[in-house]
């Protein structure tokens, strides 16, 4: 079940955006850059991309000192450059879009709202599975490098 959750962000402003509902361990929600390029509803443990990202994702600087906690968080929050771009091309990310009103990733607050109703999205690869192994392992090590500590 999908659920919508209240957001807060850290600058006070209320907005719902979904994702799994509790339980759904492997499954995530997501979104472009903005709420409504989303959302899109991915079954990790049913795509063949999330294991091969999982995998090359070792060959990158680092990775394979990582606890397998810190390699989970790794693999979503750059999951998105193996996957077809939202509606408006914009690239999908795992969890919660960006602030409608002022474009933060930060979360002050976040609580179960309501069952949601909506349509979603599927997650696409082909861009990916077109894709040769190194240019695959370039994306990997572009999104990796990103990413603000
Ligand atoms: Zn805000």
């Amino acid at each position: 079940m999908t659920i919508l959750y209240a957001i807060r962000c850290a600058n006070g402003h209320e907005f719902e955006a979904a994702d799994p509902g509790p339980g759904t361990y492997g499954d995530f929600v997501m979104y472009g850059d903005n709420i409504a390029a989303g959302p899109a509803y991915l079954v990790a443990i049913d795509d063949p991309v999330f294991a091969e990202v999982r995998k090359l994702l070792l060959e990158l600087p680092g990775v394979a000192a990582m606890s397998d906690m810190e390699r989970a968080d790794l693999v979503q929050a750059i999951f998105g450059v193996a996957c077809d771009p939202a509606p408006n091309r914009s690239s999908y990310r795992i969890g919660f879009p960006p602030c409608p009103s002022c474009g933060t990733r930060h979360f002050k607050t976040w609580a179960f709202a309501r069952k949601y109703e909506g349509p979603l999205l599927s997650i696409t690869h082909k861009t990916w599975n077109s894709a040769s192994r190194d240019q695959k392992l370039a994306w990997l090590h572009a999104a990796q490098a990103q990413l603000t500590p």
